[in-house]
């Protein structure tokens, strides 16, 4: 049966499967990077846990797989295949596309970045299923983002595409990490309102989950952390709704566990703001976290579908 290989690469650990055409993960399994041991060790693990999946789908399904999607983080270069840089797995520069069809004895290779691949999976098969205009947006340590237009992600001239954490919505407000201020994910990421309850709390264990327990029960000084954080994030999202106007806008990422205590209030937030643009439907995402493993198989069947019609 023919099948794809799809693997995401995260920061402590890697999520492949093997994928049917529906996008169905027909077998999963997941492994450490071993990052600690430097960047060589990384990709050498990339490559054996490829070669190692696509033997399980010589034995299982009779071939080996069609194609393989492999989704990295960081900077990276879809065009040449080319993973260009990684804080988090310390590499820069790995032609990883090239290396992956070498090891699978020729096989086509996607590669993809990890959040895009996220955002095309929850479009097409999670929570915007069906959908051909939407923005995707994880709030986690930080804020990422993905543009999804006619059944495919916009990476943009230079692979930025989507950066909506680093849109300015508070001018002048707190330091950034890539060194501008007020963006919006030093105002509404998970780590960002963790930070701003545990300072307003007094534990410095706390995180976003407990201020939203915490709103949950009615705790005067959550609401006001959740709220600074609700109404940057509903200034994102309006921002996005006049440059794009997706028809919805997915919400993913830790701070999206809090369900209806986020939705609720967010969807009020942003439809207060709208003056001429249409609302979207404001959802959360429904793949959690194998959304980008999904996404590198997405990516594969459509290596070979282009290959048929080119
Ligand atoms: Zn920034």
């Amino acid at each position: 049966m023919k099948h794809v290989l799809a693997l995401d690469v995260g920061g402590t650990g890697m999520k492949a499967a093997l994928v049917a055409r529906d996008g169905t993960p027909l077998h999963e399994a997941r492994r450490p990077t071993g990052r600690e041991h430097g960047p060589y060790t990384v990709v050498e693990a990339i490559l054996g846990f490829a070669a190692e999946l696509a033997e399980e789908g010589r034995a299982r399904f009779g071939e080996p797989p069609s194609a393989a999607g492999v989704a990295v983080p960081g900077t990276i270069d879809e065009q040449d295949g080319i993973a260009v840089f990684s804080a988090n797995l310390g590499w820069r520069d790995v032609p990883l596309r090239r290396l992956l069809t070498e090891r699978l004895a020729g096989a086509p290779v996607a590669l993809g970045h990890d959040v895009r691949s996220g955002g095309l999976a929850e479009g097409r098969i999670g929570a915007g299923r069906g959908v051909d205009r939407f923005v995707f947006i994880a709030l986690g340590t930080g804020i990422a983002g993905a543009i999804g237009i006619d059944g495919r992600i916009e990476a943009g001239a230079h692979g930025y595409g989507g950066e909506i954490g680093h849109v300015v919505v508070r001018p002048g407000g707190p330091e950034c990490g890539c060194g501008a201020r007020g963006c919006l994910e030093t105002l509404a990421s998970a780590s960002a309102v963790a930070r701003a309850w545990a300072a307003a709390g007094g534990d410095p264990t706390a995180d976003a989950a407990d201020c939203a327990r915490a709103v949950q029960a009615g705790d005067p000084a959550a609401a006001a952390v959740w709220g600074t954080a609700v109404d940057a994030l509903a200034d994102g999202i309006v921002l996005c709704q006049s440059l794009l106007d997706p028809s919805t806008v997915i919400v993913g990422g830790g701070l999206a566990e809090a369900g209806d205590t986020l939705f609720t209030p967010l969807r009020a937030a942003v439809a207060e703001r709208l003056t001429f643009q249409k609302p979207p439907a404001l959802v959360p995402a429904t793949l959690k976290d194998t959304a980008a493993c999904l996404g590198a198989g997405l990516l594969a069947w459509d290596l070979l579908s282009t290959e048929v019609t080119a």
